[in-house]
């Protein structure tokens, strides 16, 4: 498989249900989906860099080699923190996606079984605000979340359209290689 850019991958994003279903059918496939995205498809340490890592905690984890830093799949993303598998993140993402105008809290709380309306909202809210980012940056606000990104998601009512990322150039997820 050549390497796939962020954003063609972002393209290839399923656009109905079966092909999310097949592309999507296990929490592996998201994790791979993930990681090419976010890393060009090779992990490395958060810390150091190091590409020899290996995955620990049901592969939701990395631990280095070399410095033995745990970097999380989610950490300093927009799904960082989150205790829910990425399957079901990306079934948000494709719920909202495919019906960007229509979507209520109420329809996500719905179709993905949450609990409780405030999750729902929270989500809708925390994903619809990066897909509008997304337009110039397609899978950038998922899995490259900057300081200033951060500072914004801490400050819902700063609203999370304006921008903010200066000239558009992705900084390469991929590894320097000596
Ligand atoms: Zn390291």
């Amino acid at each position: 498989m050549t390497q796939a850019m962020p954003d063609d991958l972002w393209r290839d994003f399923p656009k109905t249900a079966t092909a999310f279903e097949t592309r999507f059918a296990t929490e592996e496939d998201c994790r791979a989906y993930w990681i090419a995205a976010r890393w060009g498809g090779e992990p490395s340490c958060a810390r150091c860099n190091s590409t020899r890592v290996w995955t620990i905690r049901e592969g939701t984890t990395f631990e280095c080699a070399d410095c033995g830093h745990q970097t999380s799949l989610t950490s300093g993303t927009l799904l960082e923190k989150t205790h829910k598998p990425l399957k079901v993140w990306f079934r948000a993402i494709f719920e909202i996606s495919t019906r960007r105008t229509g979507i209520s809290a109420k329809d996500l709380q719905r179709i993905m079984g949450f609990g409780s309306y405030k999750t729902a909202w929270s989500w809708l809210h925390k994903l619809r605000a990066a897909m509008v980012r997304s337009d110039s940056e397609p899978l950038g606000p998922f899995v490259q979340i900057d300081e200033g990104a951060r500072r914004r998601q801490r400050r819902p009512a700063q609203g999370a359209g304006s921008g903010g990322r200066g000239g558009g150039r992705k900084s390469a997820a991929r590894p320097h290689r000596e």
